[in-house]
C-alpha cells in the first residue's frame, strides 16, 4: 500500500488534463443514473482497499470541524469547546476550523482513529464518492485522487464505465 500512496501523485498529475476534461463533460451532462453508479463503483473499491493499511487522508490532509463536531468531540473528551479548539484547532484560509498540524493528532500508529465514533463529519464522508450529484464535487475530486488511491481507483473505472 505505501508503494501506491507514495505514487500517488504522480500518477495523479498525469491523469489530471484527462481528468479535468472528463469531470467538465460530466458537469454538462450528469447521466441519470449517476447516484446510482457512484454507489456502486464506491461500495466495489471499499470492499478491497482497506482504510486501515492507508489513513492517507488523515495523515496528509485532515478535515474541517463543523460547529457540530466540535461540540460533539469536546463533549467526548469532556472539555469546554474553547478549550478543545484552542487545544487542537485553527482557523484557516477559508475561516474553516481544521487542525492544527498533520498527521491528524487522533491517528494512532496502527492507523485506528481514536476518535472514531464522534469524528468529524468530513471524515466519515471521505472521499465523498458514494456522495449525491457526485459532479458537483469535480474539483474536490480532483485533489483526492492525488490523496486517495481508492478515489483514484473509482474515477478510474468511471472513466471506463461512461463514456463521455
Ligand atoms: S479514505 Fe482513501 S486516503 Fe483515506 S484511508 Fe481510505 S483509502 Fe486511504
Ligand atoms: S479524526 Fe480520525 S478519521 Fe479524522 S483525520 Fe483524525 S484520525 Fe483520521
Amino acid at each position: 500500500m505505501q508503494d501506491i500512496i507514495n505514487n500517488l501523485p504522480k500518477l495523479a498529475k498525469d491523469k489530471h488534463k484527462e481528468n479535468k476534461t472528463f469531470f467538465t463533460k460530466l458537469k454538462k451532462k450528469p447521466p441519470k443514473q449517476l447516484d446510482y453508479l457512484m454507489q456502486e463503483l464506491h461500495d466495489d473499491e471499499f470492499q478491497h482497499t482497506d482504510c486501515l493499511e492507508c489513513a492517507n487522508c488523515c495523515k496528509t490532509t485532515g478535515p474541517l470541524f463543523t460547529p457540530k463536531d466540535i461540540e460533539r468531540i469536546a463533549k467526548h473528551f469532556k472539555m469546554k469547546q474553547q478549550q478543545f479548539i484552542d487545544t487542537y484547532l485553527r482557523v484557516d484560509e477559508d475561516n474553516d476550523y481544521v487542525l492544527q498540524s498533520v498527521p491528524c493528532t487522533f491517528l494512532g500508529a496502527d492507523n485506528y482513529c481514536s476518535i472514531y465514533e464522534v469524528r468529524p463529519k468530513a471524515c466519515r464522508e471521505f472521499p465523498h464518492t458514494d456522495r449525491k450529484k457526485f459532479q458537483q464535487i469535480s474539483n474536490l475530486t480532483l485533489k483526492n485522487v492525488a490523496i486517495c488511491p481508492a478515489a483514484y481507483n473509482i474515477v478510474e473505472e468511471m472513466k471506463r464505465r461512461l463514456k463521455m
